[in-house]
C-alpha cells in the first residue's frame, strides 16, 4: 500500500492519530462543562448549551487549541483540570509499533501538533513517545495552526523536508486538505480517532483502521 522507498519523512499528528482522542473529547465535551457548570450554577446540559457554540466559533484557530485562552475566557485553570482526567491519556492501538518501525526504517519522524505546549509535554511524558521523534513541532511555537497554509511554510523553515517524499497522517480532514494544498504527496487519515466512538464513514483520504495496514 505504501512504497516506503519513496518516503523520507513521516509527519504525524498526535491527538486522534497517535493518541486516543477520547481524552480530549471527554475533557471538552463532558468534564469541563460539568466543572464550569458547577461554578456557574448550571446543570451539565445547560453548561453544554452555553459552551458548545463558544467552542465551535473558535474551531480551527490557534486560540481554540490554547489552554491559556480558555483559562482566561472561562475563568478556570484548564491545565489543572486536565490533570484530573489524565488517566485517559493513552496511545491508540499499535502506535508504538508504528513508531518503532519508522525508526527502524530510518525515516525522519516529525510530530506536528496543534496541541498547546503545556499539555503536549504531559502527553509525551505519559505515553513515552517523545524518544521516537527527530522533531516535535507545536503550532503554538510556530504561531499558526495546521489548518492554515502559513503553518506549513513556517514548518519548512524549521524542518527540512521534500513535499514529494513526505507521508503525513492526521485525523483532521481540514488539516489534511491544507497539507495537500501545500503539496504533501502522501496523505492518510484515521478511521477511528476516538476509541469510544464508531468508525467514521469513508472520507476523501484513505483512512487507516489499524497501523499494521501500513507496515
Ligand atoms: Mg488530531
Amino acid at each position: 500500500m505504501i512504497n516506503w522507498d519513496e518516503i523520507e519523512t513521516v509527519m504525524l499528528d498526535m491527538d486522534g492519530t497517535l493518541l486516543d482522542l477520547h481524552f480530549d473529547n471527554y475533557f471538552w465535551q463532558e468534564y469541563l462543562p460539568e466543572c464550569w457548570g458547577r461554578l456557574n450554577g448550571l446543570e451539565i446540559d445547560a453548561a453544554k448549551a452555553v459552551l458548545t457554540p463558544r467552542f465551535k466559533s473558535m474551531e480551527g484557530t490557534l486560540a481554540w487549541y490554547c489552554l491559556d485562552y480558555w483559562s482566561d475566557e472561562l475563568d478556570m485553570d484548564i491545565f489543572m483540570l486536565k490533570h484530573d482526567v489524565e488517566h485517559l491519556i493513552k496511545t491508540r492501538p499499535y502506535t508504538i509499533e508504528l513508531l518503532c518501525k519508522l525508526n527502524e526504517m530510518d525515516k525522519k519522524v516529525v510530530l506536528v501538533t496543534n496541541s498547546h505546549e503545556k499539555i503536549l509535554d504531559v502527553k509525551l511524558e505519559k505515553t513515552e513517545i517523545k524518544e521516537y521523534f527527530d522533531f516535535v513541532v507545536s503550532a503554538h511555537e510556530l504561531g499558526s495552526p495546521k489548518e492554515h497554509m502559513e503553518f506549513w511554510k513556517l514548518l519548512s523553515n524549521t524542518v527540512q523536508f521534500s513535499q514529494e517524499k513526505t507521508l503525513f497522517i492526521d485525523d483532521n480532514l481540514t488539516v489534511l486538505q491544507t497539507a495537500q494544498d501545500y503539496g504533501i504527496r502522501y496523505l492518510l487519515s484515521i478511521a477511528r480517532p476516538d476509541s469510544q466512538l464508531p468508525e467514521r464513514s469513508s472520507t476523501d483520504y484513505f483512512s487507516i483502521k489499524d497501523f499494521r495496514e501500513i507496515f
